[in-house]
Protein backbone atom coordinates (compact mmCIF):
# COMPACT_ATOMS: atom_id res chain seq x y z
CA UNK A 1 0.00 0.00 0.00
CA UNK A 2 1.25 3.37 -0.87
CA UNK A 3 0.63 6.21 1.40
CA UNK A 4 -0.69 8.87 -0.57
CA UNK A 5 -0.97 11.55 2.17
CA UNK A 6 3.25 11.32 1.75
CA UNK A 7 2.97 12.08 -1.88
CA UNK A 8 5.80 14.27 -3.34
CA UNK A 9 4.84 17.56 -4.71
CA UNK A 10 8.12 18.17 -6.39
CA UNK A 11 7.78 20.30 -9.41
CA UNK A 12 10.63 18.56 -11.32
CA UNK A 13 12.35 15.63 -9.51
CA UNK A 14 15.38 14.67 -11.03
CA UNK A 15 15.54 11.25 -9.07
CA UNK A 16 12.84 9.25 -7.75
CA UNK A 17 12.99 6.61 -5.05
CA UNK A 18 10.99 3.59 -3.68
CA UNK A 19 10.97 3.24 0.03
CA UNK A 20 9.18 0.01 1.78
CA UNK A 21 8.25 0.67 5.42
CA UNK A 22 8.43 -3.17 6.50
CA UNK A 23 5.11 -4.03 8.71
CA UNK A 24 4.70 -0.29 9.04
CA UNK A 25 0.62 -1.09 10.15
CA UNK A 26 2.09 -3.12 12.60
CA UNK A 27 5.83 -2.10 14.21
CA UNK A 28 5.70 2.25 14.56
CA UNK A 29 6.04 2.59 18.16
CA UNK A 30 7.43 5.62 19.89
CA UNK A 31 7.48 8.18 16.68
CA UNK A 32 9.34 6.07 14.20
CA UNK A 33 7.43 6.83 10.94
CA UNK A 34 9.30 9.95 12.17
CA UNK A 35 12.10 8.48 10.41
CA UNK A 36 9.76 8.01 7.29
CA UNK A 37 9.28 11.70 7.20
CA UNK A 38 13.13 12.39 7.63
CA UNK A 39 14.13 10.09 4.76
CA UNK A 40 11.10 12.56 2.81
CA UNK A 41 12.40 15.55 3.61
CA UNK A 42 16.07 14.73 2.93
CA UNK A 43 15.24 13.00 -0.23
CA UNK A 44 13.73 15.87 -1.71
CA UNK A 45 16.45 18.26 -0.43
CA UNK A 46 18.33 16.46 -2.79
CA UNK A 47 15.87 16.36 -5.80
CA UNK A 48 14.36 12.75 -5.39
CA UNK A 49 10.47 12.16 -5.46
CA UNK A 50 9.87 9.96 -2.28
CA UNK A 51 7.46 7.21 -2.94
CA UNK A 52 6.73 5.33 0.32
CA UNK A 53 4.76 1.84 0.74
CA UNK A 54 4.07 -0.03 3.84
CA UNK A 55 4.62 -3.81 2.99
CA UNK A 56 2.93 -5.69 5.36
CA UNK A 57 1.44 -9.34 6.08
CA UNK A 58 0.38 -10.12 2.82
CA UNK A 59 2.63 -8.20 0.60
CA UNK A 60 4.81 -9.03 -1.99
CA UNK A 61 8.19 -7.88 -1.42
CA UNK A 62 10.95 -8.10 -4.07
CA UNK A 63 14.46 -6.31 -3.97
CA UNK A 64 14.79 -5.08 -6.98
CA UNK A 65 11.48 -3.01 -6.72
CA UNK A 66 12.79 -0.87 -3.58
CA UNK A 67 15.83 1.72 -3.23
CA UNK A 68 15.53 1.89 0.60
CA UNK A 69 14.10 -0.01 3.33
CA UNK A 70 13.09 1.18 7.15
CA UNK A 71 11.73 -1.60 9.46
CA UNK A 72 10.38 0.33 13.34
CA UNK A 73 10.09 -0.79 16.49
CA UNK A 74 7.18 -2.53 17.96
CA UNK A 75 6.01 -4.68 20.51
CA UNK A 76 6.22 -8.26 21.48
CA UNK A 77 2.63 -8.94 21.30
CA UNK A 78 3.04 -7.43 17.26
CA UNK A 79 6.58 -9.11 16.80
CA UNK A 80 4.99 -12.23 18.19
CA UNK A 81 2.55 -12.04 15.13
CA UNK A 82 4.82 -11.03 12.64
CA UNK A 83 7.18 -13.98 13.46
CA UNK A 84 5.01 -16.46 11.80
CA UNK A 85 4.49 -14.80 8.39
CA UNK A 86 8.51 -13.54 8.01
CA UNK A 87 9.02 -16.49 5.60
CA UNK A 88 6.90 -14.06 2.93
CA UNK A 89 10.15 -12.26 3.09
CA UNK A 90 13.21 -13.28 4.01
CA UNK A 91 14.58 -14.74 0.64
CA UNK A 92 14.08 -11.93 -0.84
CA UNK A 93 14.83 -9.40 2.21
CA UNK A 94 18.46 -11.04 2.48
CA UNK A 95 19.30 -10.63 -1.12
CA UNK A 96 18.16 -6.95 -0.81
CA UNK A 97 20.79 -6.99 2.40
CA UNK A 98 23.28 -8.72 0.93
CA UNK A 99 23.31 -6.67 -2.40
CA UNK A 100 24.29 -3.96 -0.36
CA UNK A 101 21.22 -2.20 -0.78
CA UNK A 102 20.64 0.70 1.90
CA UNK A 103 18.15 0.12 5.36
CA UNK A 104 17.29 1.05 8.28
CA UNK A 105 16.03 -1.00 11.75
CA UNK A 106 15.11 0.50 14.79
CA UNK A 107 14.39 -1.79 18.01
CA UNK A 108 12.14 -4.61 17.17
CA UNK A 109 12.76 -4.51 13.85
CA UNK A 110 16.38 -4.55 14.35
CA UNK A 111 15.84 -7.63 16.42
CA UNK A 112 13.72 -9.21 13.86
CA UNK A 113 16.75 -8.80 11.67
CA UNK A 114 18.88 -11.27 13.70
CA UNK A 115 18.80 -15.03 14.48
CA UNK A 116 15.87 -14.57 17.05
CA UNK A 117 13.90 -13.00 19.89
CA UNK A 118 13.08 -13.87 23.63
CA UNK A 119 9.90 -12.40 24.61
CA UNK A 120 9.47 -10.37 27.99
CA UNK A 121 7.25 -13.51 28.70
CA UNK A 122 10.54 -16.03 28.02
CA UNK A 123 8.98 -17.42 24.63
CA UNK A 124 11.57 -17.42 21.95
CA UNK A 125 10.57 -16.72 18.07
CA UNK A 126 12.13 -17.19 15.00
CA UNK A 127 13.83 -14.13 13.25
CA UNK A 128 14.48 -13.78 9.65
CA UNK A 129 17.81 -15.28 10.66
CA UNK A 130 19.22 -12.95 7.69
CA UNK A 131 22.14 -11.56 10.50
CA UNK A 132 23.61 -13.13 13.03
CA UNK A 133 23.08 -10.82 16.19
CA UNK A 134 20.66 -12.79 19.36
CA UNK A 135 18.61 -11.36 21.39
CA UNK A 136 17.31 -12.23 24.66
CA UNK A 137 15.29 -10.89 27.47
CA UNK A 138 15.38 -10.96 31.32
CA UNK A 139 11.44 -10.38 31.51
CA UNK A 140 11.60 -7.65 34.21
CA UNK A 141 14.02 -5.31 33.51
CA UNK A 142 13.74 -3.03 30.76
CA UNK A 143 16.34 -0.59 29.65
CA UNK A 144 15.17 3.24 29.21
CA UNK A 145 16.30 6.73 28.90
CA UNK A 146 18.36 9.18 26.94
CA UNK A 147 21.16 8.04 25.23
CA UNK A 148 24.51 9.23 23.48
CA UNK A 149 27.30 6.91 20.99
CA UNK A 150 29.45 7.84 18.85
CA UNK A 151 31.05 6.34 15.64
CA UNK A 152 34.75 6.58 15.63
CA UNK A 153 34.48 5.52 11.80
CA UNK A 154 32.01 8.62 10.35
CA UNK A 155 33.61 10.76 13.40
CA UNK A 156 29.47 11.43 14.12
CA UNK A 157 27.78 11.74 17.62
CA UNK A 158 24.30 10.26 17.35
CA UNK A 159 21.55 10.96 20.42
CA UNK A 160 18.12 9.01 21.06
CA UNK A 161 15.65 7.82 23.68
CA UNK A 162 15.97 3.70 24.33
CA UNK A 163 13.23 1.94 25.63
CA UNK A 164 13.47 -1.63 25.01
CA UNK A 165 13.53 -5.27 27.59
CA UNK A 166 15.89 -7.46 24.71
CA UNK A 167 19.63 -7.48 25.19
CA UNK A 168 21.12 -7.60 21.61
CA UNK A 169 24.59 -9.94 20.81
CA UNK A 170 26.50 -8.96 17.47
CA UNK A 171 27.90 -11.36 15.66
CA UNK A 172 31.68 -10.96 14.88
CA UNK A 173 30.30 -10.09 11.47
CA UNK A 174 28.60 -7.33 12.76
CA UNK A 175 30.08 -3.90 13.85
CA UNK A 176 28.20 -1.57 16.03
CA UNK A 177 26.62 1.57 14.98
CA UNK A 178 28.91 3.51 17.78
CA UNK A 179 30.12 2.65 21.19
CA UNK A 180 28.07 4.08 24.15
CA UNK A 181 29.10 7.52 25.12
CA UNK A 182 25.82 7.20 28.17
CA UNK A 183 23.39 4.84 28.26
CA UNK A 184 22.18 1.02 27.87
CA UNK A 185 23.29 0.30 24.47
CA UNK A 186 22.74 -3.81 22.75
CA UNK A 187 22.77 -5.17 25.95
CA UNK A 188 23.49 -2.97 28.81
CA UNK A 189 27.15 -4.41 28.88
CA UNK A 190 28.86 -4.31 25.33
CA UNK A 191 29.71 -0.79 25.25
CA UNK A 192 28.34 -0.89 22.04
CA UNK A 193 25.44 0.38 20.11
CA UNK A 194 23.37 -0.57 16.81
CA UNK A 195 24.84 -2.79 13.95
CA UNK A 196 26.70 -1.67 10.89
CA UNK A 197 26.32 -4.89 8.48
CA UNK A 198 26.62 -3.75 4.77
CA UNK A 199 24.59 -0.60 4.27
CA UNK A 200 21.92 -2.20 6.51
CA UNK A 201 21.78 0.38 9.97
CA UNK A 202 20.17 -0.85 13.15
CA UNK A 203 19.63 0.92 16.35
CA UNK A 204 17.51 1.12 19.67
CA UNK A 205 17.70 4.58 19.43
CA UNK A 206 14.04 6.11 19.17
CA UNK A 207 13.24 9.82 19.11
CA UNK A 208 13.01 9.53 16.24
CA UNK A 209 16.50 8.26 15.23
CA UNK A 210 16.80 10.05 12.11
CA UNK A 211 15.09 13.39 13.00
CA UNK A 212 17.81 13.90 15.78
CA UNK A 213 20.58 12.69 13.49
CA UNK A 214 20.03 14.35 10.26
CA UNK A 215 23.68 13.05 8.99
CA UNK A 216 22.65 9.51 9.37
CA UNK A 217 18.85 10.43 7.24
CA UNK A 218 21.74 12.33 4.52
CA UNK A 219 23.89 8.98 4.50
CA UNK A 220 21.09 6.86 3.58
CA UNK A 221 19.52 8.81 1.10
CA UNK A 222 22.41 9.88 -0.39
CA UNK A 223 23.80 5.23 -0.65
CA UNK A 224 20.31 4.99 -2.21
CA UNK A 225 20.72 7.91 -4.68
CA UNK A 226 24.51 6.85 -6.13
CA UNK A 227 23.54 3.57 -6.12
CA UNK A 228 20.61 3.72 -8.65
CA UNK A 229 21.79 6.69 -10.66
CA UNK A 230 25.66 6.00 -10.36
CA UNK A 231 28.44 7.57 -8.11
CA UNK A 232 29.49 10.27 -10.00
CA UNK A 233 26.26 12.43 -9.82
CA UNK A 234 26.34 15.69 -8.28
CA UNK A 235 24.44 16.06 -5.04
CA UNK A 236 24.11 19.18 -2.67
CA UNK A 237 26.70 18.95 0.83
CA UNK A 238 24.69 17.83 4.30
CA UNK A 239 25.40 21.38 5.06
CA UNK A 240 23.64 23.06 1.84
CA UNK A 241 20.34 21.19 3.03
CA UNK A 242 19.81 21.87 6.89
CA UNK A 243 18.75 25.11 8.22
CA UNK A 244 21.33 27.15 9.77
CA UNK A 245 20.18 25.73 13.71
CA UNK A 246 20.01 22.52 12.16
CA UNK A 247 23.56 21.74 11.99
CA UNK A 248 25.53 21.87 15.31
CA UNK A 249 24.55 18.19 16.48
CA UNK A 250 24.93 20.44 20.42
CA UNK A 251 21.57 21.19 19.83
CA UNK A 252 20.62 17.64 20.37
CA UNK A 253 23.04 17.30 23.21
CA UNK A 254 19.99 18.24 25.70
CA UNK A 255 20.70 16.12 28.97
CA UNK A 256 24.71 16.93 28.37
CA UNK A 257 23.86 20.55 28.62
CA UNK A 258 21.49 20.40 31.70
N1 LIG B 1 9.52 -5.43 22.14
C1 LIG B 1 10.92 -5.16 22.01
C2 LIG B 1 11.61 -4.98 23.35
O1 LIG B 1 10.98 -4.72 24.33
C3 LIG B 1 11.15 -3.97 21.11
C4 LIG B 1 10.66 -2.68 21.71
C5 LIG B 1 10.61 -1.55 20.72
O2 LIG B 1 10.61 -1.74 19.51
N2 LIG B 1 10.52 -0.36 21.23
O3 LIG B 1 12.81 -5.08 23.42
Amino acid sequence: MTYTSLKSNLKNPKYNLRVAHLYGDLMNTYGDNGNILMLKYVGEKLGAEMIFDIVSIGDSFKSDDYNLVFWGGGQDYEQGIIATHLSELTDELRTYIENEKPMLAICGGYQMLGQSYTLADGKQIACTGILGHYTENPGNDRIIGDVEIHNDEFDETYYGFENHGGRTYLSADEKPLGKVIYGGGNNGNSGEEGLIYKNTFASYFHGPLLSRNAKLAYRLVVIALRQKYGDDIDLPEFVDIMAKEELGQAISDIKRKA
